[in-house]
């Protein structure tokens, strides 16, 4: 692709300071330098409408958010080894969104740390090493997550620690997706003790993001969860994405699912776009780490990030957020759905809240070559989504929660003149 001499030279300083292993997004890389609500600008001062991205979850530069961040950084903004109330304030104002038994919340700056910090406890409390995951999952970037992340591809080896799962897609699995699911989780147990593994954790997304997004129905984790912890395993449930409030169902993924978890890692819109993330857990699961191992985390926790945190669940309850995402989200799988009608791409829809997995299929088949030109037909219309799924035919389509109707609405008129023109 040609690109316009200025964003031709910012490629070529990127490759000169930052090295070979950092990708851009599109054919042609977006220079954005503003952010507002749900619209991104770039830097000739087009607006793009967000479809995308979760982080910024109550919207870009959300004004209370950043009030609450400055005003702290201005006070005092130190670490946890010092009393404060703004770790202890936010701590237990997190606990009250989850079930009780999930008594201790601890922080990082990132989910990959979040689930790093699960894995460590894990192995304490369980004496096992051997870790399920699904085949195209990412728990994140760590040398220890990393080899759990089968997403990251053939380039980076899983653990010999680590077995996979189909993820729970009732076209692998059968109608029964509980059950299946569940007799996956248990060979992979099996096939585990037969190497002289003991199983540690089941860790999931639980909207399984990666994989294409697998939500429905709800209540299919149970049996699952109840194989792991029969095998002596914890179950560890990753929030980062489906947190906060995406599934338009209560705050958490889980929830959906009947289950309580020993561990939630949590992450991206804890601080809408602010570095903080953290893990929340039974207490029993920790009192063996926390007899031998001291933690401290330089940044996790620290007075700024609990203060912009808490002003994200303000904003989350001020602003109805959770509704809005269940609202908002049945709207746009109807229009997505009703879209289908006229384009035959449009292959099956998996929505909760506002995820949407949409596949795009030639002929009913995985077609991942179209799914980019559409992803890029889209930012060139003023649009900004990704593509996932295993081979990467599934649109990801995970906008901000602030998305109102009249986006979808935008959305679905720039969607349909893309695939009339392709
Ligand atoms: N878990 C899931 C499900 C994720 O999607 C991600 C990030 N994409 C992570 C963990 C890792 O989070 P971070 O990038 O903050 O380390």
């Amino acid at each position: 692709v040609d690109l316009p001499p200025g964003e031709a030279a910012l490629v070529a300083r990127r490759q000169a300071a930052l090295g070979p292993a950092y990708r851009l997004f599109y054919d042609s890389p977006l220079h954005l330098v503003r952010g507002e609500g749900v619209w991104l600008y770039d830097a000739a001062g087009k607006a793009y409408l967000d479809t995308y991205n979760n982080v910024a979850s109550v919207g870009h530069c959300h004004p209370q958010v950043v009030a609450a961040m400055a005003a702290q950084a201005g006070v005092f903004a130190s670490h946890t080894r010092y009393l404060h109330d703004g770790v202890l304030n936010y701590a237990e104002r997190l606990l009250a969104t989850m079930p009780s038994a999930l008594g201790h919340a601890m922080f990082t700056c990132t989910g990959s740390e979040a689930n790093d910090l699960a894995l460590r406890i894990a192995r304490a409390a369980t004496g096992g090493m051997g870790v399920i995951v699904t085949e195209n999952a990412y728990h994140g970037v760590t040398l220890s997550v990393a080899e759990f992340s089968p997403s990251l591809g053939a380039g980076v080896p899983l653990g010999a620690h680590v077995r996979t799962v189909p993820a729970p897609d009732a076209a692998k699995l059968g109608p029964d997706v509980g059950a299946g699911f569940a007799a996956a989780v248990q060979a992979a147990i099996d096939d585990l003790l037969r190497h002289g593994i003991k199983p540690c954790a089941l860790i999931v997304d639980t909207v399984f993001s990666s994989d294409g997004v697998f939500a429905d129905p709800a209540g299919f984790l149970a049996p699952a969860v109840a194989a792991i912890r029969a095998a002596g395993g914890l179950f560890i449930a990753d929030e980062v994405q489906p947190g906060f409030g995406r599934t338009g169902a209560g705050m958490w993924g889980f929830a959906r699912h009947g289950v309580v978890p020993d561990m939630v890692s949590l992450g991206k819109p804890m601080g809408n776009g602010y570095p903080v993330a953290g893990l929340v857990l039974r207490p029993e699961v920790i009192a063996e780490f926390g007899a031998k191992a001291r933690y401290f985390n330089t940044f996790g926790g620290n007075a700024v990030a609990m203060a912009t945190a808490g002003a994200v669940l303000d904003v989350i309850e001020q602003e109805g957020l959770i509704a809005n995402s269940r609202d908002v989200g049945a709207v746009f799988a109807d229009g997505l759905r009703g879209l289908a009608k006229d384009h035959a791409c449009l292959g099956e829809l998996r929505a909760v809240g506002l995820f949407l997995g949409q596949d795009i299929v030639t002929d009913g088949a995985p077609d991942a070559a179209l799914a980019g030109r559409i992803v890029n037909g889209l930012r060139a219309a003023g649009v900004l989504i990704s593509a996932t799924g295993p081979v990467g035919h599934v649109l990801k389509i995970r906008p901000p929660l602030v998305f109102s109707r009249a986006h979808v609405a935008l959305f679905l008129e720039r969607l349909d003149g893309v695939l009339r023109r392709l």
